[in-house]
């Protein structure tokens, strides 16, 4: 029986124990604090800039950048490079039939691809896109065809400190709504969001995804999912919703496909490789779609990926039915998230997928949201740490047509948790360094951007202190630690 990695120690102490052995390793450098301050300054204070020559520890994001197994490895020698027919791509349409139930798969290079072409074919200009919450790159790519996208999470899913299991639900009423107010005809699709990445890794229950699935079945209303991370969303339905207690991982991943019409991923999160893809059991779709992997991705058999990559994708999706590897990366993430919530340092709860999220609002509340408390968090923690986060707020939305700034619904600094690639002394380190910024918050300022991109800003902006206090913070850390990295 597959188990999750999260042991019972004599001490008592449960300990998510790494149920892997780390065979290929890299050198990290963990720099002096003086070398990171010239870093983050040159990088306009935008962890996005930074070289990981700087950087210790990078939980930028899980994007690309989990641990491959020895297997999906292993089978990137036996690439069969055909530019038509090859049987590399037959073995991820397998794959994609055994994991997810679905017979059509069209191979995308990334995940934005695939947003790219499915909205290009399903938005019409004045169309209202309903979903749990939206992703940066899904938005841009409903907004090009002229979509609105609407969220209708419930209005306590936004609530840092929460026991809801399920906050990646949709709000069936405001759905219905939604629906009476613009008239189906003006409501193309509706977009569920697996472990929905801007909540904070939250996930949605299969009892709200049949009760979504029902109202697009009463007006006829295709649901398509993001399923970029579909396997940590199953083991949340897993553990936190009585009816699936028992049921395997892969059981689960079929019954959420199987309520979908078309679903899409991106392949850097769901099986640590490149690529991406869109898979459907209608025909119609799949027509619909595949002229369009032809002109901006590639032949229908490798969609801008290399072969390589398709056959480590095979590899990795099967692997998502494995509870072990797809339970390491939340076990982790709760482990932090717990500890943190025990100190009293605010961070989003329940422990979701793909990261820590550290709540800046309430890391920093003398920092006005118009001086990007999240941006100014991860700033201060690369100084004083080395670590790389990712801010999650008002930096990485985008300003109204006045040129005002939106000011986001979370300010949140995301610490990503990629599978398999930290220890968990890492993990303490990043415990205990977050523990001494919560000390000294009082010494961190606010940002404000002297570079500003119009198009997701928060990829290439740069912004610099409101005042000179990366350098107090340096002091006083210098003051408490001593020569110490
Ligand atoms: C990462 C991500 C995407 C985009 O995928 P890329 O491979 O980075 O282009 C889309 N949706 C969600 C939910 C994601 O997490």
């Amino acid at each position: 029986m597959e188990q999750s990695p999260v042991i019972k120690f004599f001490s008592g102490e449960e300990i998510p124990v790494e149920l892997h052995k780390v065979r290929i390793v890299q050198k990290l450098h963990l720099n002096p604090i003086e070398e990171r301050l010239g870093a983050i300054r040159e990088a306009g204070y935008n962890s996005f800039l930074l070289s990981t020559r700087n950087v210790f520890l990078d939980m930028l994001t899980d994007s690309g950048t989990n641990a491959m197994s020895d297997n999906q490895i292993a089978s990137m020698l036996r690439a069969d490079d055909a530019y038509a027919g090859s049987q590399s791509f037959e073995r991820l349409q397998e794959a994609i039939q055994d994991v997810f139930g679905a017979k059509y798969f069209l191979p995308v290079h990334q995940g934005r691809a695939a947003e790219h072409i499915i909205f290009q074919a399903f938005v019409k200009p004045g169309d209202i896109i309903p979903m749990n919450y939206h992703f940066t790159t899904t938005k841009a790519h409903i907004e090009i065809p002229g979509g609105t996208i609407l969220e209708i999470y419930h209005d306590d899913a936004v609530q840092i400190k929460s026991t809801k299991p399920f906050k990646g639900d949709i709000d069936i009423e405001k759905l219905k709504n939604v629906i009476a107010k613009h008239g189906a005809e003006h409501v193309p699709l509706v977009r569920m969001e697996a472990s929905t990445n801007l909540l904070g890794g939250q996930p949605f229950s299969m009892a709200n995804m049949r009760e979504v699935r029902a109202i697009c079945d009463k007006h006829n209303i295709p649901l398509i999912m993001d399923a970029s991370l579909i396997g940590e969303n199953a083991y949340f339905i897993k553990q936190r919703e009585a009816e699936f207690k028992n049921t395997p991982i892969k059981d689960i991943l079929l019954l959420m496909c199987g309520l979908c019409d078309v679903v899409y991923f991106s392949s850097r999160k769901v099986s640590s490789t490149r690529g991406g893809g869109i898979f459907t059991n209608n025909v119609k779709y799949y027509d619909m779609l595949k002229d369009m992997v032809i002109l901006y991705e590639g032949f229908l058999t490798y969609g801008g990926c290399s072969i390589r990559e398709i056959e480590a994708m095979a590899v990795g999706l099967r692997e998502t039915q494995d509870e072990t590897v797809i339970s390491q990366s939340p076990s982790f993430i709760k482990f932090l998230v717990e500890s943190l919530d025990a100190k009293g340092i605010p961070v989003v709860t329940p422990a979701g997928a793909l990261g820590c999220h550290v709540d800046a609002t309430g890391f920093l509340p003398h920092v006005p949201q118009s001086e990007y408390p999240a941006g100014a968090l991860v700033a201060a923690f690369y100084l004083v740490s080395g670590v790389r986060g990712m801010e999650r707020g008002t930096v990485s939305s985008v300003r109204d047509a006045d040129g005002n700034d939106v000011l986001a619904d979370l300010e949140l600094m995301r610490l990503a948790m990629p599978r398999r690639v930290f220890t968990l002394s890492q993990v303490k380190y990043v415990l205990d360094r977050l523990d001494w910024l919560y000390q000294n918050r009082e010494l961190i300022g606010g940002l404000k951007f002297y570079y500003e991109p119009k198009v997701l800003r928060f990829f290439m902006g740069k912004m610099e202190p409101t005042s000179p206090w990366p350098e107090k913070l340096m002091a006083k850390f210098r003051a408490d630690f001593g020569n110490s990295l």
